[in-house]
């Protein structure tokens, strides 16, 4: 529940001028989410996935930490260290697991907790593994109690448990397995139990990325999927991608097709903006839910310390959702702050939904 201070009222924001926009269609608001599209998991896209260090952008700090780490692995000829990353999705967990397993030289295996409810769907997976294989467990944090009591001893000392028969005749049975690399990835580092946690070797967090490094990530892109575009309108794809690179391969992939029809051929920073004008992406890549979050705090709780809950109630996200996948960005780019007694929207935020920032109107007042 939100809780509004009796002592001091909360200001009343001037209204913007422009008008509230109404939801998108789905398709446009689907634009900007971090998750994989279904039909983002085919062919096209492993051909535009970075294969090494080289191509794959960013993430200098865990680049430079897992290089050390192969390197010393294949030096003492052991398999690398469990792994867990943690960040927003669409930021290339999947993708470094997969690069890792190619300077490995060893196979990947993918799969994400959702998949594993029963436990012999963990069980098969892990005996299928070969010496030295990567296992890439997405969304790990959602694992049930059962599978993760499994992978505690395949863990930690490459064995699995098996119990045979119920109650006082139960006999349990230990099947050793090869030496192998578990690379966990989530969204909510918090939501791991702590026995999980402790079992992986290495923990790295991935941040979201700079317009100029998604810049790069966009160039590239178009590159292999030979698709002209300026480095002005890679920038411009770049501002509205939400620091993530699937949004920004994403929002290339459209603006290219707007392109093709309506323009000269190449993508143009002016080409660039009209198209994603057209498809509703604001210029710093907030969506419909963004907006909204952000206008309730601003009008109805003088911008906040506002509740998570009321927040997920006047959006209509889940409480999860508005966590994991809309604050993290608004954070980032400083529209939002987290406060123990909630959600405080900044100035900035204000000025960029056309509102007077609170010590502007304080001004006016006083000036009047
Ligand atoms: P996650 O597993 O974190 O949800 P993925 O690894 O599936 O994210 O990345 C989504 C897409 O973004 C990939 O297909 C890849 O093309 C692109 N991508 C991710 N990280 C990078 C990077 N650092 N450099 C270039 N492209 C990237």
């Amino acid at each position: 529940m939100a809780i509004i201070s009796s002592k001091k009222q909360p200001q009343e924001p001037e209204r913007p001028k422009q008008q509230k926009s109404d939801r998108p269609v789905p398709l446009e608001s689907d634009l900007l989410q971090p998750q994989a599209a279904p039909d983002e998991q085919g062919k096209q896209e492993q051909s535009i996935r970075p294969q090494s260090f080289a191509d794959y952008i960013g993430q200098k700090d865990l680049k430079d930490v897992l290089d050390i780490a192969i390197k010393a692995a294949k030096a003492r000829g052991e398999t690398l260290d469990h792994l867990l990353l943690y960040g927003p999705p669409g930021l290339g967990k999947t993708t470094m697991a997969l690069i890792l397993a190619s300077y490995m030289g060893v196979n990947c295996k993918i799969t994400s907790a959702p998949a594993l409810e029963r436990p012999r769907d963990i069980m098969g997976l892990l005996v299928s593994l070969k010496p030295g294989d990567i296992l890439f467990i997405d969304e790990i944090h959602r694992l049930s109690r059962m599978t993760e009591e499994i992978l505690y001893p395949a863990m930690e000392d490459y064995r699995l448990d098996i119990t045979i028969g119920k109650g006082t005749s139960a006999k349990t049975r230990s099947i050793p397995l090869p030496k192998y690399t578990l690379v966990g990835a989530t969204t909510r580092f918090g939501a791991l139990s702590s026995p999980l946690r402790d079992r992986f070797g290495s923990i790295q967090r991935l941040r979201f990325y700079e317009p100029e490094e998604l810049s790069l990530i966009i160039l590239r892109t178009a590159a292999l999927l030979q698709t002209p575009i300026t480095e002005d309108g890679a920038l411009e794809i770049a501002r509205r991608s939400r620091g993530t690179p699937r949004i920004a391969n994403r929002l290339l992939k459209r603006v290219r097709d707007y392109t093709e029809v309506k323009a000269t051929g190449t993508i143009t920073q002016n080409v660039a903006a009209e198209a994603l004008e057209l498809f509703q992406v604001d210029p710093c890549g907030l969506d419909w839910t963004d907006r909204q979050m952000l206008g309730v705090m601003i009008e109805q709780f003088g911008g906040g310390p506002v509740g998570i809950e009321t927040m997920a109630a006047a959006t209509g996200e889940d409480v999860q959702t508005i966590e994991e996948v809309y604050e993290p960005y608004l954070m980032q780019i400083g529209y939002l702050q987290r406060t123990p007694r909630g959600r405080v929207a900044t100035p900035a935020a204000y000025k960029h939904l056309g509102f007077n920032p609170p010590n502007q109107q304080l001004s006016i007042k006083y000036e009047v």
